[in-house]
């Protein structure tokens, strides 16, 4: 794993914010969802096909093949925990070019981000907004190019995402 992956992996606490809340406990959505395509960074290839992954590529991008990961074990989670991807420590905030621009976003394939009413999702959108504050001072300009070609490739494999799907957070920093 290269140093500022690693870096970048150490600076990731999405995962804070939805500490201890109820629809987490066994929640596998974000592995086996069908609605959403997961991706990983080119660095992050040689990982999944150790662990036996039949992926798929489109131009810059690695999907899982039909967007599902064998890797989730009821009752126990992810079995790779330490060395799941990027977009996997990130759900469920993911990044998506909307209109050519890189945005963060949530995904609605989470039960909480799907059902949270208003007061909720802006208590959750102030918290994930202190995340995306670390993450963005621990990227490095070479990973965000690499994300920004990623989604590109993603919009061309899939057209599954429309903004019913998700919310947007914030703009990603300018690359
Ligand atoms: S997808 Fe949503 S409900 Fe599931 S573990 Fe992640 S934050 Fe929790
Ligand atoms: S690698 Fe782990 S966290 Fe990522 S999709 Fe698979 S089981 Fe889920």
């Amino acid at each position: 794993m290269t140093e500022e992956l690693k870096n970048l992996y150490a600076n990731i606490h999405v995962n804070h914010v939805f500490k201890d809340m109820e629809e987490c406990k066994n929640c596998s959505i974000s592995c086996s969802a069908p609605k959403w395509i997961s991706w990983l960074l080119p660095d992050e290839v040689d990982t999944y096909k150790k662990y036996g992954f039949n992926l798929i590529q489109s131009g810059k991008a690695n999907f899982f093949k039909d967007g599902h990961c064998h890797k989730c074990k009821e009752g126990v989670g992810c079995t790779i925990y330490d060395e799941r991807s990027l977009e996997c420590r990130l759900t469920p905030l993911t990044v998506l070019k909307i209109e050519n621009e890189l945005w963060w976003i949530l995904t609605k394939v989470c039960p909480i981000i799907k059902n949270s009413n208003q007061n909720k999702l802006e208590e959750i959108i102030l918290k994930v907004n202190l995340s995306i504050d670390e993450i963005e001072t621990a990227m490095t300009q070479s990973i965000l190019e690499k994300i920004s070609d990623i989604c590109d490739s993603i919009n061309n494999f899939t057209n599954l995402h429309n903004g019913e799907d998700y919310i947007k957070v914030r703009k990603i920093i300018s690359i």
